[in-house]
């Protein structure tokens, strides 16, 4: 699915030597490097304020502590997505109100968002997911106009523009009061372990988090409120500042590996090809940069989804079925006050929906093989 080997030995050199440096300075958490990661992050992003922290879980779960979430408050955020979002929500005490997705662009449906809102409501969730902006503009005027906070789930976004209505581009995680990131290896900006960030523009923010990620303590000593111990570690950050000047160049990279497969799957029936909803349609278009390609999606609406993943691991063929189970028929997320009827899209997501290889390393001859091998089988 993913080809970490090739893409470190193309900045080996680089990483092996600032790797050997950080373990020689003895500076292994926080410290310089950190710091400076932190810096080139900010300044990456154009956001006021990144934090580090230990991993994208982390990150969901200190932003929503940051912005004092209490017991009882309500959370909304996408029935279709990994469970980090869902967890911390139900960690804090807080009630998860699960709402659908869009079945274009998978992500969360911005009229079920509306739905959903109750008294109750503090927080929207979007999550970019696959690499994919969330509808932005709709989102923060719908929490501006209910007065709730809207915390981006950026884990799988990072480096999407956001083109606003008017026009202006501004990179996702920069958008909401507070946004989340993952550096976990396979994330389109990975380390060679785990890692997280938060972002914010607000300074108030920022400062109650920096506090939070080191237990509470805004100086030495004095606990004023209950933290968590939370730290992206200085061998950590040396990786990402090597990686992070290479950020637009491995999304562009991933880019154009989707239009490829895309043009091959034109036309070809029984399969839908992921897409934005950027100016070009249903397509990808050239310009736009809104969407970063986490994962390359497909639906492949036959009913032969399960047969087809067989089909392509007997061809050798990794593939990744995200997210097999709606987060609301989870166990551990199971309530009765959700309705079946509300979650008609994600349901059927669930199977129709294939991750086929995507990484930075992907050359022409793989995506033909892959390619060729799912249109045989499906066109059979
Ligand atoms: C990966 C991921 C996370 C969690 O990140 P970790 O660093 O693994 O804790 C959260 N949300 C989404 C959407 C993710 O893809």
């Amino acid at each position: 699915m993913v080809d970490l080997k090739g893409q470190y030995e193309k900045i080996k050199e680089q990483v092996d030597q600032s790797v050997l440096e950080v373990i020689e300075s003895t500076a292994y958490i926080n410290g310089p490097e950190v710091h400076q990661f932190q810096k080139e992050l900010e300044d990456y992003l154009n956001v006021k304020h990144v934090i580090p922290c230990a991993n994208g879980t982390d990150a969901l779960q200190v932003a929503m502590m940051g912005l004092g979430l209490k017991p009882g408050d309500e959370v909304i955020t996408a029935d279709f997505t990994f469970a980090a979002t869902v967890e911390v929500i139900a960690l804090l005490g807080l009630t998860p109100v699960l709402v659908d997705v869009d079945p274009i662009n998978f992500n969360i449906d911005v009229e079920a968002v509306k739905k959903a809102i109750t008294p109750k409501t503090k927080a929207i969730v979007p999550v970019h997911l696959f690499g994919l902006a969330a509808p932005m503009d709709e989102i923060m005027e719908l929490a501006k106009a209910h007065n709730l906070y809207v915390i981006e789930d950026n884990a799988q976004g990072i480096g999407a523009n956001y083109t606003s209505k008017d026009g202006t581009k501004i990179k996702t995680g920069a958008i909401g009061h507070v946004a989340s990131t993952s550096f976990f290896p396979s994330k389109n900006l990975g380390c060679y372990g785990d890692g997280g960030a938060i972002f914010t523009n607000d300074d108030d923010l920022a400062h109650t988090i920096r506090g939070i990620v080191n237990h509470g303590m805004y100086e030495r000593y004095h606990h004023d409120v209950v933290g968590v111990n939370s730290r992206l570690d200085a061998i950590q950050a040396t990786i990402l500042r090597a990686k992070l000047p290479q950020l637009d160049q491995y999304n562009a990279a991933r880019r154009n590996a989707a239009r490829k497969y895309s043009k091959a799957f034109e036309g070809i029936e029984n399969i839908i090809t992921p897409t934005g909803y950027c100016k070009a349609g249903n397509s990808i278009c050239d310009t736009c940069d809104c969407h970063v390609f986490h994962q390359y999606t497909l639906r492949i609406l036959n009913g032969t989804r399960d047969a087809l993943v067989k089909h392509l691991n007997d061809n050798g063929i990794p593939c990744g079925v995200y997210y097999p189970i709606p987060l609301h028929a989870q166990k551990a997320y199971k309530d009765p006050r959700y309705n079946e009827a509300d979650f008609t899209v994600t349901n059927q997501l669930v199977k129709e929906v294939i991750s086929l290889p995507m990484h930075t390393e992907l050359d022409e001859e793989q995506i033909d093989f892959i390619t060729k091998t799912v249109i045989d089988f499906v066109t059979d």
